[in-house]
Order: C-alpha cells, then structure tokens, then sequence
C-alpha cells in the first residue's frame, strides 16, 4: 500500500516494510515455530526497526515493537533474528515492485516523510554553503582560509574543525577565530578602529598581525618551521616594520600546525590575553616596573615557552 504520509525516501519505505512483514507473520503463525528471520538490505532500517526511539519512521518502530512484543513473552524459546542482505539484483519480484514504486512516486504529491524532508533541507543548506564557499568575498583572502578543509563543507565528523575539536566549544572558537582572522589582537583592533593597545607583548611590533603571530613571534611555542622566504624576511629585519604591511603573506600554512600550535600555546587568540596585554602595557608605559600584569604576561609566553624547551632538549625523541 502507499505510504500514508505522501513522498518518502527508500528508509521509510523500508521501515514501513519490515512493520507491515513482521505483522503478516505472526498473524497466523503457527505455535511451533520459535524462531523468524528477518532479512533486508538496508542496515540503517534493520538496526532501528526495533529500537523505538524518537527520529525519522519512529512511529513505524513503535509498531514493530507492539507487534512483536506479545509473540516474544509468550515463550522464553521464541526468537527474532535480524539479516543484513547485500541487495537483491537479479530477483524478478524486485524488479516488479521497483517499478511500481517508480510509478507511484511519479504521481504528485504535497506531502512528505519527516526523512526526506530532512534529506531536502540538508541539501538545500549545503548547495547554499558550498555556493557561499566559492565567492571570494564571503571566503575572504587569508592564507589559511585557502586551505582545503574550508572548501569541505561538512556537517558531519568528516569535516576537520569538528573532528579536531568538535567536544571543545572554547578550543573550536580559538580554532575557527585563529585561521579566520577573527580573534582578539591588534591588527583586529586596529582594522575595526576598536579601543586597546595594538602592540605585541615581544615588543618587536607595532600592530600585533595574525602573521605575525604565527611566522614572526619569539614569544609562542612553535613546532612548525616558517618558511624560508618567512625566516628570510626577519633575517633582514623586515618583520619590524608596520605589521599591517606585512599581514595576509602568502607563505601556505599547514593547519594541522595551527591546531597543535593553539593546544601548545592556550593563551594565544584568546580575549583574556588581549586584556591582560593591555593591562601590563598600561603597568610598564607608567613605569611601575614589573607588576603582577607583566609578570603573567611573562608566564603565559616566555617562560612557558623556555620550560617546553629545556623539555624538549632532554627528551629529543618526543
Ligand atoms: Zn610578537
């Protein structure tokens, strides 16, 4: 019979056919029979058919369970054995069926299954998202942001920011800010004419730049090597000058490297760095010497940053 609730995908049908077959058997099923086998070829249908929770064809396996219940109590021998099937080509019913099927999908209809309207609105946003990705302006120029990853729009593991940091909405922030160019620092501030001090606490720059950050900076841990025409450039000083000038390089950028650099660094992109920097700048611009504000500053960069050193001299196979 037809679906009752108008256009469908192939897991409602499914679902509404395991409820309705299970229900044909045990309506005359003869009281020596123990054990039915149920055979079909879609595992997502086969696993939830029995496991009445809520989402897509629920109600299909709340009917399933009521079925099926009573025949289970009767006798502790009665059994229900589930089969996954690679398909079913080459068998002639199939083939009467499948048409029929195609037909009826044919016909018109207002209505659709909670599964397919599901399936359409997923459709719908990742043609919207991947239309977004390829226009230069909503993508932006940053190095990073060319990487691959951004292009894959996906809402599922298979996409890189959640996979990496799916389970830390403060790590996930850091992670999208930092390779965004959407996070607390100067050259933002600077960019947005926002109130605050723009310089870098290694007091090699002006305007504190997301490349300068990530290529120039003495203050971070590092693992990743600059490139050489980047470690060239500040052989000759050039990293010194206005920042600004020198932000969205062209040098590529690993991204795994900015993962690890963000979990080796915890202070860096964060907004309560920013606030602390402009709190020891304040201290050492009216010369009160060193303050609790300088020294955190300290703490948080180069001592960090000499300690993981010393470490990583005495454990060079780390
Ligand atoms: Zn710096």
């Amino acid at each position: 019979g037809r679906l009752g609730c108008g256009r469908a995908t192939p897991y409602d049908a499914e679902m509404a056919a395991l409820a309705r077959g299970l229900k044909e058997v045990l309506r005359d099923l003869p009281a020596t029979v123990n054990d039915v086998h149920v055979f079909a070829d879609n595992q997502a249908a086969l696993t939830s058919i029995l496991a009445a929770g809520s989402g897509p064809a629920q109600m299909l396996s709340v009917a399933a369970c009521a079925t099926i219940r009573p025949w289970l109590q009767q006798s502790s021998m009665h059994r229900l054995h589930m089969h996954w099937v690679p398909g079913h080509r080459g068998v002639y019913w199939n083939g009467v069926v499948d048409k029929d099927a195609g037909r009826a999908a044919a016909e018109p209809s207002e209505e659709v299954s909670f599964a397919l309207a599901r399936q359409q609105v997923t459709a719908q946003t990742y043609t919207a998202w991947r239309a977004d990705m390829a226009k230069p302006g909503y993508k932006g120029r940053s190095n990073m942001l060319h990487h691959s990853q951004f292009d894959r729009c996906k809402h599922t593991a298979a996409n890189w920011f959640l996979k990496r940091a799916g389970r830390d909405s403060t790590y996930f922030a850091r992670l999208v800010r930092f390779t965004s160019g959407h996070f607390p620092h100067g050259a933002f501030r600077e960019r947005f004419e926002f109130e605050g001090n723009r310089r870098c606490w290694c007091g090699g720059c002006a305007v504190e730049s997301r490349d300068h950050i990530w290529f120039d900076c003495e203050l971070w841990i590092r693992k990743h090597r600059p490139p050489d025409e980047e470690i060239e450039r500040r052989r000759r000083g050039d990293h010194r000058r206005n920042a600004l000038d020198l932000d969205w390089r062209e040098s590529p950028v690993n991204i795994d490297d900015v993962a690890e650099f963000l979990q080796l660094n915890p202070a860096a992109a964060t907004f309560q760095w920013l606030e602390l920097v402009d709190r020891a700048y304040a201290d050492r611009d009216e010369g009160t010497g060193e303050t609790v504000n300088t020294f955190k500053a300290d703490m948080h960069t180069k001592v960090r940053k000499r300690a993981y050193e010393r470490w990583t001299q005495a454990h060079p196979t780390r």
